[in-house]
């Protein structure tokens, strides 16, 4: 059944749609003229101007310097407008914590690091974390808080951003990470796996939507962010990739996660620095 609700909804979220398109290949350089829009997207030239218009308005784009021309008038270009909003970021490893904020475009402005174990527990951690942040934002300038990214070295479901039986982080199964820093930076959050993160990263430093791609991370432990047509593949209970706790043959090395034989008792950072103070004894 369509009620005249529905057509209404339905033509909205075409303009939403369409907007946020705009919005993203002017913050690609994909397109960042008018024409150049209309071209990319088939759009016509009335729409194009009146989504461009509610873009600027809403603050995402600013008109920038005119282009090249193409015989008539040089069009203006657009710019995106990546000073107007912050994104915080809060990288927990298994023996650090860095905190940071971007811009729109997901540049670092600045950053904030120390030391720390993530199996001193859920609580103490993010406290530590916060109290690292208020440090850094201190003296920052004010600027809305548009999101805040959180990554950790364990396996996390997505939709709920909670840890999942992660082996190195004990009493973080099933934390809430996101409430707090919902509540402390009055914007959405995001929980992820550390490595699926830094895949990403490498998504948008190659400038490719759709890549493919394995990114292995070596630190004190081992884990991979799979990429598949730029999409990430995190598997059940985000369990993908989660390679540092795969057994490998013809070892019998305890692992900090309590099995033996796991790929990080043999190859990752804490295990080489083991066999390391073992040869110097
Ligand atoms: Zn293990």
């Amino acid at each position: 059944m369509t009620t005249d609700s529905t057509l209404r909804f339905g033509a909205q979220t075409d303009e939403v749609t369409s907007l946020l398109r705009i919005v993203n290949l002017v913050r690609t350089g994909e397109a960042t003229t008018r024409p150049e829009i209309g071209r990319v997207t088939g759009l016509g030239r009335g729409v194009v101007t009146q989504r461009v218009d509610q873009a600027i308005q809403m603050g995402f784009l600013g008109d920038g310097e005119f282009g090249a021309s193409s015989g008539g008038r040089a069009p203006r270009t657009l710019r995106f407008q990546s000073e107007r909003g912050r994104i915080i970021v809060c990288a927990l490893g298994a023996l650090h914590i860095r905190v940071g904020y971007a811009e729109l475009d997901g540049d670092i402005v600045e950053q904030k690091h120390r030391e720390w174990d993530i199996a001193r527990g859920p609580a103490e951690t993010l406290k530590a974390a916060m109290e690292l942040l208020d440090d850094l934002l201190k003296d920052a300038e004010e600027k809305p808080v548009w999101s805040v990214v959180i990554g950790v070295p364990g396996p996390v479901d997505f939709s709920t951003g909670q840890p999942v039986a992660p082996p190195i982080m004990p009493g973080w199964n099933g934390f809430d990470i996101r409430t707090p820093f919902e509540e402390r930076f009055d914007a959405p959050a995001w929980v992820d796996n550390d490595v699926n993160l830094l895949a990403l990263g490498e998504r948008a430093r190659r400038r490719d939507a759709y890549a493919d791609l394995i990114f292995c991370k070596i630190g004190s432990g081992i884990g991979a962010g799979l990429l598949s047509q730029g999409r990430i593949h995190r598997g059940a209970n985000g369990a993908a990739g989660d390679i540092g706790h795969v057994r490998v043959p013809d070892s019998d090395a305890l692992c900090r996660c309590g099995k033996v034989g796991c790929l990080e008792a043999v190859a990752g950072g804490w295990a080489l620095i083991r066999d390391a103070e073992l040869a110097i004894k």
